[in-house]
């Protein structure tokens, strides 16, 4: 599940995590949100699902109210130890500048669906329901709708 994450990155440039024995199990599942100052800045919204952090790209900051509709763009699957990371991806690797933590917390899954995943988020910044539903807009496969459900 975590090759393509490995692929993508070279471990003695990077300070980003290595998979190898992130697979720590909590007792609630852990959100986070972080801030990627890349090349175009986005927030990386990752949820942990079956022992990896379920991951999206979302172009704008996450809304924190309803009535707000992101895209976000499923990447691929990260690993738990991934919700811990801050700091400089360097120059010329694979999303190369700097990730800060936005928002982290914990969640509940209340659907898992393939085109709809609801979740109940406990952190500081984003509290409630959020809704994730696959949209035919976006990446091919890879394009969802991200927002805050109205409750
Ligand atoms: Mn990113």
């Amino acid at each position: 599940m975590l090759e393509e994450y490995e692929k993508k990155r070279h471990f003695e440039k990077t300070p980003e995590p290595f998979t190898l024995g992130s697979h720590e199990s909590t007792d609630k599942p852990t959100f986070v949100v972080q801030r990627h100052d890349a090349r175009n800045l986005h927030y990386d919204f990752r949820l942990e699902m079956d022992g990896v952090l379920k991951s999206w790209a979302v172009p704008k900051q996450p809304p924190k109210e309803t009535g707000i509709k992101r895209l976000a763009i499923q990447t691929e699957d990260h690993p738990l130890s991934y919700a811990d990371f801050e700091g400089e991806i360097p120059e010329g690797e694979y999303g190369a500048g700097k990730v800060e933590i936005w928002d982290k917390g914990t969640f509940e899954l209340q659907k898992c669906e393939e085109k709809e995943i609801v979740v109940t988020l406990h952190g500081k910044e984003l509290k409630g329901n959020y809704i994730l539903i696959r949209t035919k807009y976006g990446k091919g496969e890879k394009g969802w709708l991200f927002f805050k459900r109205t409750d």
